[in-house]
């Protein structure tokens, strides 16, 4: 099955079953994850050169259609730091620590949250939010700001109000949840789909995590495109080790 005009499609996970690009994120057939595919065009490294300085140089690569829809901060491009000391004290003689925490809102959340926010934008959603605190509701709140969204932080009603501060700072709405994040989730998923929010964590899973995947193409950009040999990534959720190896 071919799609035209969309240069992604997405594909449900387990069952293998196709669909257009549209706002939805779970299989009809056996609700299995939806993972963004695209029809590639040829690409070399010379593709690259003379672009922008943000993650969006690599526009070909993410899942959107429409350059207009691009909410930008201007993330990415973050530095490729070589640690000769850490390296030489652990034995390793080529050591590179990528430093995404220069990014706008200081995470390597402004990635996949501006992707989730542009696609919102694509399927002309009016609203967004996130289920989470700290550096996610910051990037989400940031990009949401830009795209003039309104934008709603779901979590639970007992956090420390400094780890939301950041977000409400760029006018996030806080929607404080009685119960534990499992909860926050829960609604935030209800609210998503019967309101037409796009959650970017939720049901905006898919066009999310293609964002996480550009700090690699960076990485191999920034080393003269030869892949390193190891990667060493930090995990929370495990969600970036994953985008990373795609
Ligand atoms: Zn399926």
């Amino acid at each position: 099955m071919s799609f035209d005009m969309e240069k992604t499609h997405l594909q449900c996970r387990e069952c293998k079953k196709k669909y257009k690009p549209t706002f939805k994120y779970i299989c009809d057939e056996c609700f299995g994850p939806l993972d963004v595919h695209y029809d590639l065009p040829t690409l070399t490294k010379d593709s690259f050169t003379n672009r922008e300085q943000t993650y969006w140089r690599y526009f070909e690569l993410l899942p959107i259609n429409d350059k207009s829809n691009i909410v930008s901060i201007n993330a990415g491009m973050t530095p490729l730091v070589r640690a000769e000391k850490l390296g030489k004290k652990i034995g390793l003689s080529n050591l590179y620590i990528k430093n995404d925490s220069v990014n706008p809102t200081f995470s390597f959340k402004d990635r996949p949250a501006g992707v989730a926010i542009s696609k919102a934008k694509e399927f002309g959603l009016s609203s967004v939010g996130c289920a989470s605190t700290g550096n996610l509701a910051s990037a989400t709140a940031a990009h949401a700001a830009k795209a003039n969204f309104p934008c709603y932080v779901f979590a639970p009603s007992d956090i420390e109000h400094a780890k939301i501060a950041q977000a409400l700072s760029y006018g996030a709405q806080y929607i404080a949840v009685d119960g534990t994040y499992d909860d926050a989730n829960r609604i935030a998923a209800q609210v998503g789909d019967s309101k037409g929010v796009g959650i970017v964590n939720i049901n905006m899973r898919s066009y999310y995590v293609e964002g996480s995947k550009t700090l690699a193409y960076e990485v191999a950009e920034q080393l003269n495109w030869q892949v390193p040999d190891q990667l060493v990534v930090p995990t929370g959720s495990g969600a970036m080790l994953n985008a990373i190896c795609k």
